[in-house]
């Protein structure tokens, strides 16, 4: 017997997550020197993090020795105020908010239970689901990425226990409408997990609808609009039945004292945050009105594009030649193999990708 069969079956069949390129080891690969490679792959912050958060973390560097909270209390009341959501509503969780989708998995699924996950989207649902038991019924989405409503009502069966929605959604960028939000929280009697991890690029989330649903769960993040994604700290909002199980069985102190500190520290730079969200809508916009391909409209820090009939894999290799890391969509189930995600940043770094695109 082969010691890989200590690992179960189902476990060993599970795709590897698929990260976007570094680069450090895109500059070793091509040749080229590191300073002069941009990374637009997966869609971090290109302001960097607050000026307040990188004070917090050095005035906070030589307390490391002690346990953070064990419930992240401080981190949460700053959240409780920023959403004007109760705490006994708020999770923070590391790391990041896969942390959450991890644990929040650990806690509900039973053998044999399903869960839901429209396609293409982000892939960490699928991992977190089938590590813990779970298997997956994949429901594709309808012309321009819509999600299709009908098609995962009929997918839900007796053993179905999450739906999970991302909205904006990674890679498409487009928003779940929250009458079909409503909709399946209404029809539906397992928990619909709503990722809005890029919602502070968008105009509009449902975060406050925890308050009126006792099924819906929102995750967020600090990776993306604040600029913490090598810190892993993340947040659920969810009903406070399920806030008082989760927190049973969460690890302890998953959330390290540098994290939260850092954390309460980005919420107060309000002016960071402005300036993150102003850069990203006029970059955007600038990004889809030159790119020479197909580009479709995003609510998120990037926008999507079809390089048909050319293959994402041949425009991304010609870019990372070029010292332009974007993210080739085929590791996306369900994505085909067109799909290029470009991570909008600084006006520099947009000019260069474009003139990159322009060449290939
Ligand atoms: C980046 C991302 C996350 C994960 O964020 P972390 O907090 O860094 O774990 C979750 N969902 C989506 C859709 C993302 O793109």
């Amino acid at each position: 017997m082969s010691r890989l069969e200590l690992i179960d079956e189902d476990i060993r069949n599970i795709p590897e997550y698929v990260p976007g390129k570094s680069i450090e080891d895109t500059a070793r690969k091509y040749g080229l020197d590191p300073s002069s490679i941009i990374k637009l792959g997966s869609n971090e912050n290109a302001l960097g993090p607050s000026r307040k958060a990188v004070q917090a973390i050095v005035d906070n560097a030589d307390k490391v020795h002690l346990y953070p909270s064990a419930d992240a209390g401080e981190l949460v009341d700053a959240l409780s105020m920023y959403l004007d959501i109760p705490a006994s509503n708020i999770c923070a969780t590391g790391p990041g908010m896969d942390g959450l989708l991890d644990n929040l998995m650990r806690l509900i699924i039973q053998e044999g239970d399903e869960v839901i996950v429209p396609i293409p989207t982000f892939s960490y649902y699928e991992i977190a689901a089938r590590a813990n038991g779970a298997s997956v019924k994949y429901v594709e989405r309808k012309e321009s990425f819509r999600v299709n409503t009908e098609a995962i009502q009929k997918a839900v069966s007796s053993r179905t226990k999450v739906i999970f929605l991302c909205s904006p959604n990674n890679p498409s960028g487009d928003l779940v409408p929250e009458p079909d939000i409503r909709m399946l929280l209404e029809s539906f009697p397992g928990l619909v997990f709503v990722d809005e991890a890029y919602v502070e690029f968008a105009e509009h989330s449902v975060t406050n609808l925890v308050m009126e649903y006792d099924n819906l769960i929102v995750g967020r993040t600090f990776s993306k609009i604040f600029g913490l994604a090598g810190l892993r700290l993340g947040y659920g909002i969810m009903p406070s039945w399920l806030k008082k199980e989760y927190m049973k069985t969460a690890t302890p102190f998953n959330v390290s004292l540098l994290a939260l500190k850092a954390g309460v520290a980005s919420i107060s730079d309000k002016a960071h945050i402005e300036k993150s969200i102003a850069m990203v809508k006029e970059g955007r916009k600038y990004l889809q009105e030159r790119i020479p391909f197909k580009v479709y409209d995003s609510m998120a820090n990037f926008v999507l594009v079809d390089v048909s009939p050319r293959s994402a894999s041949d425009v991304c290799e010609t870019l990372l030649k070029k010292g332009v890391i974007v993210r080739d969509c085929r590791s996306f189930r369900g994505a085909g193999n067109s799909l290029i995600r470009v991570t909008v940043g600084t006006r520099e770094q947009n000019v260069r990708v474009v003139e990159a695109f322009r060449s290939t």
